[in-house]
């Protein structure tokens, strides 16, 4: 079988960039190399993305995120003390992007024009692919998002935001927020959740339902009428925890016709996990789990037209906790394989890979 090309619908490319002071021009075992001896995260040393390894794992199209969240004085959680700094943040992270793009590196998809040109040049290298002449690197295609949406100071920032390509916002993180409950939070989205969604909906930008607290969730589906996805997100039946989906809300997605995109976490793809406790090794954890969340998705939507791939790896954790046949995000080509021997057919793989969140933007995007 072809290798499929890959859509990973969750990296934090500009957060690696700027805050772990990551160059991912640079190869996997470079960034390693460079951070022996760091102590500062706990995935330094164990990074798995680069734009090389992208390339190298065929994933030629990304959702990337803008992440910045406000916090009040004396929350635990980190975070940005106004919403203006998470802002600027923000703005930083998309200049990023935009100093990647002139680079050559990466190219902004924001309609459906750019989304068929990017997938074509895609198409054309890997058929002229047993060329002689080693072909220049493609650039690749990324979806901007928004990861928690308290940057947004007041709402007319979300049409300044529009107008540079962001396409789709999650309204909340970790925690409490302006717009909405994250994880680990409590509540609904309140008037001002149900006017970022009003006009999310003007915009026709996506709403990114993952990490939503339960009653935010529900809240969101009935609020707003737009283009839903979850980019990264698993399964509370295989995994109990509020960060994953219930088989109810699961369920309520694909009759809405959006797309999971289950994440490599490990925390998320095993139950019981200890942070500093747990290791690859130790929990046996791999890409079998993954294929499990994808798995339970599909028996659930009893097609494989929901499920995709949201990574997120290098999402503040390295190969310390992240499957054990991961060691860069070039190992998503193994999945293809792991689908196969489940009965997946490749037209089923295909989708999974990368042609159900492509079709799902098609739809959005006409
Ligand atoms: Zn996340």
């Amino acid at each position: 079988m072809a290798r499929p090309l890959i859509f990973d619908a969750h990296l934090d490319l500009s957060m690696n960039a700027l805050e772990w002071n990551r160059d991912l021009r640079w190869t996997v075992p470079e960034i390693r190399a460079s951070e022996q001896g760091m102590t500062d995260r706990p995935d330094r040393g164990n990074g798995t993305v680069s734009f090389d390894a992208m390339r190298q794992g065929r994933v030629g199209v990304c959702v990337a995120t803008q992440i910045a969240r406000f916090v009040r004085r004396d929350s635990p959680i980190p975070g940005w003390h106004s919403q203006e700094q998470a802002w600027a943040q923000t703005q930083g992270q998309l200049a990023w992007y935009r100093a990647m793009e002139e680079a050559g590196e990466i190219v902004q998809i924001a309609d459906a024009t750019a989304l068929e040109r990017h997938l074509g040049r895609w198409a054309e290298a890997e058929a002229g692919s047993t060329s002689v002449a080693a072909p220049a690197p493609l650039p690749i295609g990324y979806i901007l998002s928004l990861e928690g949406a308290d940057s947004i100071v007041t709402l007319d920032r979300l049409e300044r935001a529009c107008a540079q390509g962001l396409r789709a916002v999650g309204p909340a993180h970790y925690g409490p927020g302006v717009y909405a409950q994250g994880t680990n939070a409590a509540g609904g989205i309140g008037e001002n959740g149900r006017a970022l969604l009003r006009e999310m909906e003007r915009l026709n930008m996506i709403l990114d339902v993952t990490h939503l607290c339960d009653e935010s969730f529900w809240e969101s589906l009935d609020a707003f009428a737009g283009p839903v996805w979850a980019s990264h997100n698993n399964c509370r039946a295989l995994v109990p925890h509020g960060r994953q989906f219930s088989d109810e809300q699961l369920e309520a997605l694909v009759a809405r016709g959006a797309i999971v995109g289950v994440a490599l976490d490990a925390w998320m793809l095993v139950p019981g996990w200890v942070r500093g406790a747990s290791t690859p090794g130790n929990t046996g954890v791999s890409l079998e789990q993954v294929a499990d969340h994808i798995d339970h998705i599909c028996q659930l939507a009893g097609n494989a037209l929901h499920a995709g791939i949201g990574s997120d790896l290098d999402g503040a954790f390295g190969t310390e906790q992240g499957p054990a046949d991961v060691n860069t995000i070039a190992d998503l080509q193994r999945l293809p394989a792991l689908l196969a021997r489940r009965g997946y057919s490749a037209g089923d793989i295909e989708n999974v890979c990368s042609g159900n969140f492509l079709r799902f933007l098609r739809t959005a995007w006409t």
